[in-house]
């Protein structure tokens, strides 16, 4: 059985021990872990290396297309015999990029600010009203039923108000850019032993089994003016608290986001 780890000078021993079968003692068995210690932090660290390389490659292409369409609709701005109609309309194209940009900033600003939790104490059912008001009036435009079963029972948590309300609605806002009219989407908040689910599901076209662990991924989307890091985000913030999201999707039958956040740590605080 391994006791534990100790550093040792600059090194690191692991110490084992085992009682010996007559009983009359034990044998303790120390191991130099110092150079497999060294590997796995410099795989750790090469892995961390690698990821934030992939990360601001996919982050310079994801700024590539936007900028340079500003800088031609912007370009066509200052020539000469530009009606005054065409030149509103490429002012209002290059301010559009130009948002576009800045939501993408602004997503990849969340995204980094993810691992950070804030220490706010809420009821889960508060956290569900509110997402839900936010919502309802959207749904309602978009010729949407809109359900809300709360069954979190009082259960508190605590954490960031504002990056879980984030999550949340944006689990929303995706079902519903996935529900035509007439669809349905029923959000859920339930409590069950020391966790709590949070549900967003939706009747629209589900997701490709192919695709169900790609769309976590930060820059994949399949919308148009889509930045492809509302559920890397939402993703980061439930595990920032120590959860997780879960998607259950029959392509074809709508999908059912989970999130789900531990209570037991959480309210024994409270
Ligand atoms: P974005 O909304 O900018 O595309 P997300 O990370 O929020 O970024 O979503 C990534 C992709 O996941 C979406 O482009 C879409 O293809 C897919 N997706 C997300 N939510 C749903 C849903 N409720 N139903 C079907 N597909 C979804």
């Amino acid at each position: 059985m391994t006791v534990g780890e100790w550093l040792l000078g600059e090194g690191l021993v692991s110490i084992a021990e085992s009682t010996l079968a007559s009983g009359g003692g034990k044998i303790l068995v120390i191991h130099d872990v110092s150079a497999a210690h060294r590997m796995k932090a410099e795989l750790e660290r090469n892995q961390r290396l690698a990821a934030m390389g992939e990360m601001a490659a996919s982050l310079a292409h994801q700024l590539r297309t936007p900028l340079a369409a500003a800088l031609l609709y912007s370009a066509n701005l200052g020539q000469a015999g530009v009606a005054d109609e065409a030149r509103a309309r490429f002012s209002e194209k290059a301010s559009g990029q130009l948002r576009r940009l800045e939501r993408l900033i602004q997503d990849v600003l969340l995204f980094a600010r993810g691992e950070s939790i804030g220490r706010d104490l809420m009821l889960a059912g508060d956290l569900l009203q509110e997402a839900a008001q936010t919502v309802e009036p959207l749904m309602r435009e978009h010729g949407i039923e809109f359900v809300t079963v709360d069954g979190c029972n009082e259960a508190k948590i605590v954490g960031s108000h504002k990056a879980l309300f984030g999550a949340l609605v944006n689990l929303l806002e995706n079902a519903m850019q996935a529900t035509p009219a007439g669809g349905k989407i029923c959000l859920t908040g339930k409590k069950s032993g020391d966790l709590l689910a949070l549900g967003v599901r939706d009747t629209g076209p589900g997701v490709e089994l192919g695709k169900q662990t790609r769309i976590f991924d930060p820059f994949f989307t399949t919308k148009g003016q889509g930045t492809g890091l509302g559920l890397a985000i939402a993703l980061g913030v439930a595990r920032a608290h120590g959860g997780s999201i879960e998607l259950f999707s029959v392509p074809g039958e709508g999908a059912e986001f989970v999130m789900i956040l531990p209570l037991g740590a959480v309210e024994s605080e409270s």
